[in-house]
C-alpha cells in the first residue's frame, strides 16, 4: 500500500493565514500601492464627519450619482446620492430588482475619536490662554498632550451664519498643543518608597492657544481678551459663541507611508476611513446588477450610535422609503422592513491585528493580522458575548464562497476583536442594522494603535477590503 502524503492533506485541511505581498504578483501589489495613494489624500481631506461627508459627495458627483432631492423617479442603472445633517451619507446604485426583496448594504463609520471644544472652553490661567476640551471615543489620554493638533469645525455665529474653521493643516498655520509635565517634576515618591506617576486626566486635555495680552492695565484676563479680539476679527467669534459650535482638535499630521519599503500608512482617522474610502470605492467601481447597492457613511460610531445622524437614526429607514417610492413602490414601513430583511450587509469597521509588543491580550489562533488580508469578525461585543451582532454560520458561509471566487482576495475570519475572553473587545454598528433583521457580518481592516492620535494600516490589507466590497456589490 502506498504511503499517505500526509503533507498534502495537510495542505488540504488545515487553515493557514497567508502573507498577503507572499501571494500577490507585481502587477497587483502595484494596483494596492495606486489605490493607497488615493486613500491618502482622502485622509487629509476628511478629518472630521463633515469633512468626510463633503469629500464623499465630491467622489459620488465625479462617478455620476446625483442628489436624491433632484431625483424625480429611480429606474435600473441610476446612481443617487443623499448627505444627511452634513455628517452622513448614503449612496445607492439601483439594481434591476424590487428594492423591497432586498439590495446590499455595506455600512461604515466616518466619525473617529478627537476632543471637542466644551461650550464655554476659554480661559486664561499663570498669562495663558487655553481652550478647554471634552474627549470624543474612546481614549488613552496620555497619547493626546505634546503632540500638535489642529481646529476643524463650524461656528454658527448670530443669525445662524455658518463660519467654517480649519486652522493648523497649512504648514504656515499655527496648531495647538496640549502640555506635559516633564519627567524631572514627575516622580514624586510614595509612603513606602515606591514611584507614583500622574495619570493624565479629561480635565486636563486643554489646549494652549496663546500667550500675548491686550496692552490695557484694567482688564482682568489680557490673554484671554486677546484671543478673543482675534477671534472676533477674524471670523466674527464672541466668547457665546462657542456654544453654538462644533469645533473638534485632531492631529494635523497627514497620512504618510510607514516602513522602508512604504507597504504601511500611518495616520489619524484609519478607524474608520479605511473601510469607508474601501466601500464607496467598491461601489462607485462595482458593475451594474440585478440587486440594489447602497453604501452608507455613518456618524456618532465611537460613542454608541445615538443621535439622528448615528446608526440607530430613523434615517436610514426614510432613505430607504424614499428608494421604494422614487422606483414606483409603496413607501410604507411594511416594505421598508422587508427590503431590511432580504438585505444581506457588511458592516465595515477596522479591528485589531496582533502586536508583537502586546501579543498576551489576544487569541492567536484567531486574532488577525496586518498583512493577511480584510478581516470578517463573525461576532464582536465582549465579555459572554454582551452587545454581540452575531452573523449567521449560514451568512459567513455565503460571503466566503463569494470572496473565494477571486485568488487576490485575501482575508481572514476573526471573533471578539481578537482578544481572548473576557479580556476586553468592542462594538460596531453591525448589532444595530442586525436589529433591523438584516443579515449582517463585520468585514474590515486590521490595524495597530487603533484610536491614537496616529494609527497604523496595511495597503495590502486595504486594497483586500475593497477588493472584497466590490465582489460582494457583485455577485
Ligand atoms: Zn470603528
Amino acid at each position: 500500500m502506498a504511503k499517505k502524503n500526509y503533507k498534502k492533506l495537510e495542505e488540504q485541511l488545515t487553515l493557514k493565514k497567508k502573507n498577503i505581498w507572499e501571494v500577490w504578483d507585481d502587477k497587483t501589489k502595484k494596483e494596492a500601492f495606486s489605490f493607497a495613494e488615493g486613500y491618502k489624500e482622502f485622509l487629509n481631506q476628511a478629518k472630521t464627519e463633515r469633512e468626510a461627508t463633503r469629500a464623499g459627495i465630491l467622489i459620488a458627483k465625479q462617478n455620476g450619482f446625483k442628489n436624491i432631492a433632484e431625483v424625480k423617479n429611480l429606474k435600473f442603472g441610476d446612481k443617487v446620492y443623499y448627505a444627511h445633517r452634513n455628517r452622513s451619507l448614503i449612496l445607492a446604485t439601483i439594481g434591476k430588482e424590487k428594492i423591497s426583496n432586498g439590495f446590499r448594504f455595506i455600512m461604515s463609520h466616518i466619525d473617529s475619536p478627537h476632543l471637542d471644544l466644551k461650550v464655554t472652553p476659554l480661559y486664561e490661567e499663570e498669562n495663558l490662554a487655553f481652550f478647554k476640551t471634552h474627549y470624543y471615543g474612546g481614549i488613552k489620554k496620555y497619547q493626546w498632550p505634546t503632540i500638535a493638533l489642529a481646529l476643524h469645525g463650524v461656528v454658527y455665529l448670530a443669525g445662524g451664519k455658518e463660519m467654517e474653521i480649519n486652522i493648523g493643516e497649512d504648514i504656515n498655520d499655527p496648531v495647538f498643543m496640549i502640555t506635559d509635565l516633564l519627567p524631572h517634576l514627575d516622580r514624586p515618591t510614595g509612603p513606602g518608597g515606591e514611584i507614583r506617576k500622574r495619570e493624565v486626566q479629561g480635565e486636563d486635555l486643554n489646549l494652549l492657544i496663546g500667550s500675548i495680552p491686550v496692552n490695557e492695565k484694567n482688564v482682568k484676563e489680557k490673554v484671554k481678551l486677546a484671543v478673543l479680539e482675534y477671534l472676533f476679527n477674524k471670523y466674527g467669534i464672541k466668547e457665546d459663541d462657542f456654544a453654538s459650535a462644533e469645533l473638534e482638535a485632531v492631529p494635523c499630521e497627514k497620512a504618510r507611508d510607514l516602513g522602508f519599503d512604504r507597504s504601511l500608512i500611518c495616520a489619524y482617522g484609519h478607524d474608520d476611513s479605511i473601510c469607508s474610502f474601501a466601500a464607496i470605492k467598491a461601489l462607485a467601481d462595482s458593475k451594474n446588477n440585478e440587486i440594489t447597492k447602497i453604501c452608507v457613511w455613518i456618524d456618532r460610531e465611537e460613542i454608541g450610535s445615538e443621535g439622528a445622524t448615528g446608526a440607530q437614526s430613523i434615517f436610514i429607514e426614510n432613505f430607504i422609503a424614499n428608494l421604494l417610492e422614487l422606483s414606483g413602490e409603496e413607501g410604507k414601513i411594511k416594505n421598508v422592513y422587508a427590503a431590511f430583511s432580504n438585505a444581506k450587509a457588511i458592516s465595515a469597521d477596522v479591528c485589531a491585528g496582533v502586536d508583537p509588543d502586546y501579543k498576551d491580550v489576544f487569541d492567536l489562533r484567531s486574532a488577525p493580522r496586518l498583512g493577511a488580508g480584510a478581516v470578517m469578525e463573525k461576532y464582536t461585543g465582549a465579555g459572554g458575548k454582551v452587545h454581540t451582532s452575531e452573523a449567521s454560520a449560514k451568512f459567513v458561509r455565503e460571503i466566503k464562497d463569494i470572496l473565494n471566487k477571486n485568488k487576490n482576495i485575501i482575508y481572514q475570519v476573526s471573533g471578539n476583536l481578537g482578544a481572548k475572553v473576557d479580556l476586553g473587545g468592542g462594538g460596531t454598528i453591525a448589532m444595530f442594522m442586525a436589529n433591523r433583521d438584516m443579515d449582517i457580518v463585520d468585514m474590515g481592516v486590521p490595524l495597530f494603535n487603533m484610536h491614537a492620535p496616529l494609527e497604523i494600516a496595511s495597503k495590502a490589507d486595504l486594497y483586500c477590503a475593497y477588493l472584497g466590497y466590490k465582489a460582494f456589490f457583485e455577485n
